[in-house]
């Protein structure tokens, strides 16, 4: 009997990705999402697959799944600061009701839960690098407070059910990742600077470039994801990579991969964000036997690869068709 999967924000960048693993290591999988940052285009492949199930569906409301399940990966989210900027209170829901269904459902159906958290919960952090047993520096009503202070209840309700149901939970905190499928728009740095020089514009550094953050390929998090699953462990565990680049030499880097002359072009840096952040793996080495094995040059050029690919018009669409849903 093959075991089955209930993966959310299946269409988006990292949980398209886990659908693609689950499936290929031989679970039956249902795929939820809602589609607002979303693409079913990064599933699309998988429809024809017998053992995968797809429910378009907002988390926020209740879940219903019938028959059996065993596992639950919640990956629904946005987690780009532009995104959760525009649709704050989505935000807030899915990570807080959300997380509360889901772990109901995990309870109902006797499933274990992994949940997405990340290296926001450690804020503009004061300590570097981050180890699990940092609390964190976040302002709760600072613009990335939506997604941080969701992400920090979704801890600890999620332990709260471990502790009072014995539910088995897992809690992954990760750190930058990248890699095909994020969103030309996201506004997010690495697809940012790859549109900007696709389309010949200036690299849009913001604030002097200073500010670092460690950069982890989507193989590497998706198996850093598995392995936490699989393992016996309860608590939070960081997964990213700790080779550690300030923006502006990001932003250099991106350049010389691209045979580039772009400029670049200085703009404020947006309120709250992060000075440093570089995960400490530790935890996940000693525990999990894992650490990243792709090195960043190799992981942006399988990334530019894939920009290079889509259709010419993601190139100049640079708003995401949720503005529409934010006016409801
Ligand atoms: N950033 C930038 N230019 C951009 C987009 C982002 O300089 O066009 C900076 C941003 O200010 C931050 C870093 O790149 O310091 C990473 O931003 P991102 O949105 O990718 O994720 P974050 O780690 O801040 O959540």
């Amino acid at each position: 009997m093959k075991k089955t999967v209930l993966i959310t924000g299946a269409a988006g960048f990292l949980g398209s990705h886990l659908c693609d693993r689950f499936l290929a290591d031989g679970y039956k999988v249902i795929g939820m999402d809602n589609l607002i940052t979303g693409d079913l285009r990064n599933i699309d492949h998988l429809f024809k697959s017998a053992d995968f199930e797809f429910y378009q569906h907002d988390i926020s409301k209740f879940v219903h799944i019938p028959g059996d399940l065993d596992i639950i990966l919640h990956f629904a989210s946005p987690s780009s600061p532009i995104d959760y900027l525009k649709i704050p209170i989505q935000t807030l829901k899915v990570g807080s009701l959300g997380t509360h269904h889901l772990l109901g459902l995990a309870k109902d159906k006797k499933a274990k839960i992994l949940i997405a958290s990340t290296s926001e919960v450690y804020g503009d952090p004061l300590i570097h690098p981050q180890p699990e047993t940092y609390n964190g520096n976040v302002d709760p009503i600072g613009p990335r407070g939506v997604y941080d202070e969701a992400k920090r209840f979704q801890e600890a309700i999620t332990m709260a059910y471990h502790r009072v149901h014995g539910l088995e939970v897992r809690i992954a905190r990760i750190f930058n990742t990248y890699g095909p499928r994020m969103r030309l728009n996201d506004g997010r740095v690495l697809p940012a600077f790859i549109g900007q020089a696709l389309r010949n514009e200036a690299l849009t550094v913001f604030g002097d470039g200073s500010q670092t953050r460690s950069f982890c390929y989507v193989s590497d998090t998706i198996e850093g994801i598995v392995r936490l699953l699989n393992a016996d462990f309860t608590g939070p565990v960081n997964i990213g990579n700790p080779d550690e680049i300030s923006i502006l030499d990001f932003a250099t880097e991106i350049k010389q991969l691209m045979n580039s002359q772009l400029e670049i072009e200085f703009l404020p840096l947006p309120k709250g964000d992060p000075k440093q952040r570089k995960p400490d793996i530790s935890l996940a080495q000693k525990l999990l036997n894992w650490e990243p094995i792709v090195e960043r040059k190799q992981g942006i050029d399988h990334t530019l690869s894939y920009f290079k690919h889509l259709p010419k018009e993601n190139l100049y669409q640079k708003e995401h068709s949720f503005n529409q849903y934010i006016k409801k």
